[in-house]
């Protein structure tokens, strides 16, 4: 599989990317973040090299991939990230209360502490209401990156608490450039592919998978 570290490699999200490098680069980092857009443009690749940013520990500006840190982070066993997702139909308050113990404690090898939540919608009331304390008055050292194509189905007090990170649809030459370099695709078959796939990349994928 392809691993992103660096921001150069986020396939035209210009705006998203922009605003994380700058907040950055100022060391103004929010608290809470909510990638929001179709699916399979980058949002979850994004969040990922984000926090290769922020943790590498040879370069800021372009995640080296040598250090112990990215290291971690390439096998996903960085004990500074956490990676929430649905369980089966929602996000529970089981899962929120194992955030809370996560985020009691100060980072071991990093600067941050991150938690991801994929399908961030899927938080159920009693969760969410849960998740809401927590994003109130986060540690100083948390980040957390709300990640959801359904932006409307979460309560309006997290997205008001939360810094908005908006994800475009791909452009079709994205996606077919994509598929003919990484995933060896004819000119034709990825122009297909491209033409199906609604600016989304993860669709494009799925489509090809089903042959
Ligand atoms: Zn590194």
């Amino acid at each position: 599989m392809r691993i992103v570290r660096n921001f150069e490699e986020i396939l035209n999200q210009a705006p998203a990317v922009n605003l994380l490098r700058s907040a950055l680069k100022k060391n103004r980092i929010a608290h809470a973040y909510l990638f929001t857009g179709p699916k399979g443009v980058g949002k979850e690749t994004t969040a990922k090299a984000f926090i290769y940013h922020l943790f590498c520990h040879i370069n800021n500006d372009a995640p080296c991939g040598e250090c112990l840190s990215c290291k971690k982070l390439d096998k996903e066993i960085h004990p500074d990230v956490v990676r929430i997702s649905p369980e089966k139909r929602d996000i529970r308050i089981d899962t929120v209360r194992e955030i809370e113990r996560f985020i009691r404690f100060r980072p071991l090898e990093a600067a941050y502490k991150v938690i991801i939540i994929q399908q961030a919608e899927k938080l159920n009331p009693e969760a969410g209401n849960a998740l809401l304390k927590s994003l109130e008055e986060p540690p100083s050292y948390v980040i957390f990156i709300l990640i959801t194509e359904n932006p409307t189905q979460l309560l309006p007090t997290i997205l008001s608490r939360s810094q908005i990170v908006k994800f475009r649809p791909l452009s079709e030459k994205t996606i077919k450039d994509f598929l003919i370099k990484y995933a060896q695709y004819d000119e034709v078959m990825a122009q297909t592919l491209a033409e199906l796939s609604l600016g989304s990349l993860g669709r494009a994928l799925e489509i090809a998978e089903k042959g």
